[in-house]
């Protein structure tokens, strides 16, 4: 649907400071743009995560990565040879580092169609149940995204869960939930009202930061981030440590997971004892590297 999209010319719009982008050297906001718009649109197009007439709500939370979806999406539409329309919303829980309300106003002037939700029984949380978890705080966004998602219209909405999320995530659930799994780049609400995709799965947050960094000041930081002797902390130092070591540890990470081979796991689901033990042929999915 969307492979083989590159810009044909640096789109990133100006800094809310005003600074241009393309004062960079060697065009570094054109060279970012071209590999998320190619890792983006590979990651829709292999997962059919946008289809004909779409409505898609993004749900933006300040941060580096969601400021980078909905500006991805927004130039995939723009490149698509199919008609969908995109949205973003922002629910305020109350984790806020910085308000949003700049963020808010960049993106109104630039005729993004943006809505800013305060979600008051997320706030009652906090004031109640300062120290609920993240289990809590999801099911309360949950409710909110979903009521949001209704009031725009949309039918689908966009997460902004990349590479690093889902190498975590994979980690985590391995270590900590006897699953081997991480996260669905595509699924469905409850009552299958929307479709939920994660169009950042190929994209790391090195990218997200500094394309972020060249599009806007106003990125909101989230408290949360700010939490320190968590498991998820722990699985991310663990990660950039081995990148370092290692560099591409986390694509190839990201390869695995399209590549399982059965025969050399535990699952007699998927195990058949009358099948050779050859290594997989071809992985299906090959690494998406840097251009
Ligand atoms: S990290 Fe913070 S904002 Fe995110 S789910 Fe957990 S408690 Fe909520």
């Amino acid at each position: 649907m969307f492979a083989g999209l590159v810009a044909a010319k640096c789109s990133v719009p100006l800094k809310s400071s005003g600074e241009p982008q393309h004062a960079r050297p060697y065009n570094r906001g054109l060279e970012l743009e071209k590999a998320l718009l190619r890792k983006v649109g590979e990651a829709v197009t292999r997962f059919k995560m946008i289809r004909e007439g779409d409505r898609v709500a993004v749900a933006l939370s300040g941060g580096k990565d969601s400021v980078t979806m909905l500006e991805v999406l927004l130039l995939l539409q723009k490149r698509a040879p199919i008609n969908f329309s995109v949205c973003a919303f922002t629910i305020e829980q109350g984790k806020f580092l910085r308000p949003i309300r700049p963020l808010g106003d960049w993106l109104l002037s630039r005729g993004i169609d943006w809505h800013y939700i305060v979600d008051n029984p997320s706030l009652q949380l906090i004031e109640d149940v300062p120290d609920h978890g993240c289990d809590l705080c999801s099911r309360f966004r949950r409710r909110a995204v979903y009521d949001v998602g209704r009031k725009l219209g949309a039918n689908v909405i966009a997460l902004g869960h990349t590479a690093d999320d889902f190498c975590e995530s994979f980690l985590r659930n391995t270590m900590f939930t006897g699953r081997v799994s991480a996260l669905p780049p595509v699924t469905y609400s409850k009552n299958k009202d929307f479709r939920l995709i994660r169009p950042l799965v190929y994209v790391h947050e090195d990218l997200t930061k500094a394309y972020a960094k060249g599009l806007t000041d106003d990125v909101v930081p989230c408290g949360c981030s700010q939490k320190t002797g968590t498991v998820r902390g722990s699985l991310r130092e663990f990660m950039d440590q081995m990148e370092r070591e290692h560099p591409r540890m986390k694509d190839t990470m990201l390869a695995a997971m399209g590549n399982i081979y059965p025969q050399r796991l535990l699952d007699p689901r998927y195990f058949d004892p009358d099948l050779s033990d050859e290594p997989a042929t071809q992985s299906l999915f090959p690494i998406l590297s840097e251009p």
